[in-house]
């Protein structure tokens, strides 16, 4: 064995105290005692898998200054996250070949984790979805309007999932009925009024359409960032093949929370009521959701601080969504076994990769922690470049060290391997 670790490990949903072997990177075996060339004891802390991040924007190419791959990956790393995957609403966007290579190309030389991207449909490169699927881990449809538009009509959706079930690709929606959207629209002067132009009924509309006419249709369907309590009922009774994402700011943040600073928390779909919270909260206890997914989409605080209608949609998330959560399951308001299930396994599941578990023949990807040292997160000590976030003060637990195949990628505080460590994971 390269490598033998030996504590207490969250192995097939219990810790157990045991020593976990890495050979190439991969975990070789796990016993009550092994002996390898190099051993490490984590006497007192837990060692858990690191966390998926199948949501994330790392604005690179084209938005650097709220981003990149360095700066995103680095966040990334620090909440224990060794794997992300890239949304496609970049400059150039991630639309053909030559920007899916691209994206990859930079993210090989400056990522420090491994990494996976998704390619965008939209109406105009629909037809080249068959030579797109070679390159790119999953499609994202964007249904409504958002951010650096990328739009794909409704009408067309139905003839796109035929196709990418023929590709067998995962496909992510951001589910919002552009018609519904239309109807809405207004100028929003707080969050109040942002959430009126993006009610509850555009996502349940957009919802109640994909599961009309996604039954005939086998490959996996993900519903990006779930936030109504009324999209939530929908989908209950959802096949097999579709799942559901949420996210931290909609789990821990409604607009009766926010009195101050609301441009910080614009994002779409807008946070809602308390109700719509908690219902979120039921399903990532009972597992009706599958993922949580941080939708990292950093801007800097000088874009932020505008008239709120002029103000970009978005907040930072990959480093604080595990540290919080396990500050949560802490709190017992969630359980180890659903927040693992959330951050590691279902992800490693849906994006069909050898992580998301200590288990043999898997990637040697996992966390220490030190379960008993909750701190407050504070921006000053974050990664991203943007240097703000939306969870300023709330309660954390962050990794001590973490591992990304069988390497050690932040120990005392520090990044411990190089730029271009991270790999891409291959489609
Ligand atoms: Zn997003």
């Amino acid at each position: 064995m390269d490598l033998t670790i030996e504590g207490n490990a969250y192995i097939k949903g219990t810790f157990v105290n045991c020593c976990v072997g890495i050979e190439e990177g991969k975990i070789a075996a796990i016993k009550k005692i092994l002996k390898g060339d190099k051993h490490l004891k984590f006497e007192k802390k837990l060692i858990l898998p690191a966390g998926i991040d199948i949501h994330v924007h790392f604005r690179d190419p084209g938005f650097v200054h709220k981003e990149d791959f360095y700066s995103g990956s680095k966040a990334a790393a620090f909440g224990g996250i060794t794997c992300i995957f890239d949304m496609p609403n970049t400059q150039p966007r991630t639309t053909n070949i030559n920007t899916v290579l691209e994206k990859i190309t930079i993210a090989n030389n400056k990522s420090y984790i491994d990494f996976g991207l998704y390619a965008a449909i939209t109406d105009k490169n629909i037809k080249s979805m068959g030579e797109l699927s070679k390159y790119c881990n999953g499609f994202k449809i964007y249904l409504g309007s958002t951010t650096n538009s990328l739009q794909l009509s409704e009408h067309k959706l139905e003839n796109a999932l035929y196709q990418i079930a023929a590709l067998n690709k995962m496909t992510l929606i951001h589910a919002e009925n552009e018609q519904c959207l239309r109807e809405n629209k207004g100028i929003a002067h707080n969050l109040r009024e942002h959430l009126y132009h993006h009610p509850s009924e555009c996502e349940e509309t957009s919802i109640a359409h994909i599961l009309k006419i996604c039954k005939d249709i086998s490959s996996k369907i993900h519903i990006c960032h779930l936030s109504s309590c009324g999209g939530f009922e929908l989908l209950r009774r959802r096949p097999k093949n579709v799942s559901v994402g949420v996210t931290p700011h909609h789990l821990l943040y409604d607009i009766s929370r926010i009195t101050s600073n609301e441009t910080l928390y614009k994002v779409i779909p807008p946070l809602r009521s308390n109700l719509d919270r908690e219902t979120l909260w039921q399903g990532i206890k009972n597992g009706d959701i599958d993922i949580l997914e941080s939708d990292h989409a950093p801007h800097t605080l000088e874009e932020k601080e505008v008239d709120f209608d002029k103000a970009p949609s978005g907040v930072p998330g990959v480093e604080t969504t595990y540290p919080m959560f396990l500050a949560e399951v802490k709190k017992e308001h969630i359980s180890f076994t659903r927040l693992i299930s959330l951050l590691c396994e279902r992800p490693a599941e849906l994006m069909n990769i050898p992580k998301g578990e200590l288990e043999v023949g898997r990637d040697a990807d996992f966390i220490v922690i030190n379960y008993k040292e909750t701190e407050k997160i504070k921006s000053d000590k974050l990664h991203s470049k943007c240097g703000w976030t939306p969870f300023e003060g709330m309660d954390a637990i962050f990794p001590s060290q973490v591992f990304v195949r069988g390497e050690k990628l932040i120990e005392d505080n520090e990044i411990q391997v190089s730029q271009g460590f991270g790999q891409f994971i291959g489609v």
